[in-house]
């Protein structure tokens, strides 16, 4: 049987609902989301740790970042209490001066480009978390990072564009893409789908996607881990997201606990989502240094999991136009797809509505790879 659709979206996480939202928002008609599970967001989007900041070292990942950050606060009233995005800062810490002065040297950077960043010295590191411990020669901080709740948004984006004439199918996994002069035919288990134009939003399953229509899209899975502390009553209630630049953990606070990540560089791609019990062991001594209070608190293994990062070779998004006429891309986002899925989701509706996106997106073009123009980001977490 066969059906049709102006746009469809592949894939209904943060990334694929984003898209819909702001197509729906600028008038356009006849958008369909197609999602092989039976709910939205249940993929990398539901393991996601949240963590939103503008402290990066790529003008892209700042323009993403800062653009993002300005739609959601002005969506913030629609969202609702509590907060979607929350302010609680990012604290960047370290013992070692001459990464602090590369971490000086990346602030200058930022604040260049309107990004609210403070560089501290130890005082400073312990005025803000003064629970760590450890040698501290001083560190940064982010007053517009924080966290965005990965669910509530796409839940957000969803109601929002359904309501508006969005239509999404469960359910429904693509298994083929072909293109003719009449677009797009799309191949959904025993049933057709037509379009005029497809959105790859597929995250970790966005090369397969991508190679239906035969384009090369360095996009990989890569397993990340996030750990719950038991309950954790000596921390205060809300606490920045603190990453010791020197091992590369992070912890921040959730509900009565105390989450805990780091990014094994040694894990080797592929759609593992085991948890690995020694992974609790590989940064205990990092934890117990650094913070105390966590490791006093000991690892739930039974609250922890491992997700899907999309990893490019660059670490930076691939968004825009894939080299098929009517076949666009939003993927390979590397541990950053929930803080730019707002900016992500409007540049690929208004390229598809208006032909440009306000946000300068041509250094993620799926083309750099070829080309040899990668982009380094040197604050990768
Ligand atoms: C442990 C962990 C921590 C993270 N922390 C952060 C963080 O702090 N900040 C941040 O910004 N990002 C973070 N991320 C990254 C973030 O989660 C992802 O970048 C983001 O969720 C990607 O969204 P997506 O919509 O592209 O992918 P997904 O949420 O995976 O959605 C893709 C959807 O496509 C569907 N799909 C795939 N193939 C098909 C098909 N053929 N047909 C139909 N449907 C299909 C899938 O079922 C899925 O629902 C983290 C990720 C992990 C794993």
């Amino acid at each position: 049987m066969s059906d049709s659709c102006d746009i469809a979206i592949v894939g209904a996480g943060v990334i694929g609902c984003s898209v819909a939202f702001h197509l729906a928002r600028m008038g356009q008609r006849g958008v369909r989301i197609l999602e092989k599970e039976p709910l939205p967001g249940t993929g990398s989007t539901s393991r996601a740790n949240g963590g939103i900041r503008a402290q990066f070292t790529t003008e892209v990942n700042i323009a993403m970042s800062l653009a993002s950050m300005a739609i959601l606060d002005g969506l913030a009233d629609e969202m609702g209490d509590p907060p979607v995005y929350r302010k609680a800062g990012y604290l960047f810490v370290t013992g070692d001066p001459k990464k602090l002065r590369s971490m000086a040297a990346a602030s200058e950077f930022q604040r260049a480009r309107g990004v609210s960043v403070d560089l501290l010295d130890e005082g400073g590191v312990r005025r803000h978390a003064p629970w760590i411990a450890g040698p501290v020669a001083g560190g940064t901080y982010g007053s517009r990072d924080g966290f965005v709740d990965p669910g509530r948004l796409t839940n957000f984006f969803l109601r929002d564009s359904t309501s508006a004439g969005v239509q999404i199918r469960y359910g429904a996994e693509v298994g083929a893409i072909e293109r003719d002069q009449a677009g797009f035919r799309l191949q959904l288990g025993a049933g057709e789908l037509r379009a005029r134009v497809v959105v790859n939003a597929a995250g970790p399953y966005a090369k397969r996607v991508a190679a239906m229509l035969g384009v090369e899209l360095p996009v990989e899975p890569v397993r990340r881990h996030l750990l719950m502390s038991g309950p954790c009553a000596t921390l205060p209630p809300l606490i920045p997201m603190v990453i010791d630049a020197d091992t590369g953990v992070l912890v921040r606070r959730e509900g009565d606990r105390i989450l805990i990540a780091w990014s094994n560089a040694d894990e080797p791609a592929g759609f593992n989502l085991t948890f690995d019990p020694d992974f609790v062991e590989r940064i205990a001594d990092a934890v117990d240094r650094r913070f105390p209070d966590v490791a006093a608190a000991g690892i739930d293994r039974r609250r922890s999991w491992a997700g899907l990062y999309e990893v490019t070779p660059d670490h930076h998004a691939v968004i825009g136009p894939s080299g098929v006429p009517g076949f666009l891309l939003a993927n390979g986002f590397s541990g950053h797809g929930v803080m730019h899925s707002t900016a992500a989701g409007r540049a690929v509706a208004e390229l598809i509505v208006r032909g440009r996106s306000s946000v300068d997106i041509s250094a993620l073009s799926v083309g750099r790879f070829a080309r040899g123009e990668l982009i380094h980001e040197t604050m990768v977490l």
